[in-house]
């Protein structure tokens, strides 16, 4: 995880940035857990980049079965996210794309 990630979690937890973790009450510790696990944020705008970035190029589309984001040239091998030839116009499709990608071929794997 970013440090930059963690501190924010830590501290969105009421927890004080110089504690140590053997002293966290179970409540700090179950505040903690409910930031990595249910935090929500509201975008309100671009990062200091002012702009999205996605790769270019990667494994062709016509290689893959979409229904499970598997290989058709090796059966079990599976892809989501920027190792595709996907470049989503910016806006968070990149996102969604790898979100997406990695949610169908980690059901299609869990079902084979
Ligand atoms: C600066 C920047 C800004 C962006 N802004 C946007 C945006 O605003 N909207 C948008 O939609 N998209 C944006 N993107 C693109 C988006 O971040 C990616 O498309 C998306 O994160 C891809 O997800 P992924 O899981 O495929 O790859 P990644 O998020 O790159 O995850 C790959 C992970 O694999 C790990 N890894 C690599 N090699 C190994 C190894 N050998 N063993 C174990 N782990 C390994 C890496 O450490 C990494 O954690 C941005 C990208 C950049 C760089």
């Amino acid at each position: 995880m970013p440090k930059r990630l963690w501190e924010r979690l830590v501290l969105a937890s009421d927890i004080r940035f110089d504690a140590r973790w053997a002293d966290l009450s179970n409540k700090h510790l179950q505040y903690l857990a409910d930031q990595l696990t249910k935090c929500q944020f509201n975008a309100n705008g671009k990062s200091t980049f002012k702009d999205e970035f996605v790769t270019s190029g990667g494994i062709s589309l016509k290689e893959i079965d979409f229904k499970r984001f598997e290989s058709r040239i090796h059966k079990n091998l599976f892809f989501a996210g920027e190792i595709l030839d996907i470049d989503a116009v910016t806006g968070g499709f990149n996102f969604q794309n790898a979100w997406t990608g990695g949610f169908i071929s980690g059901n299609a794997m869990a079902k084979d």
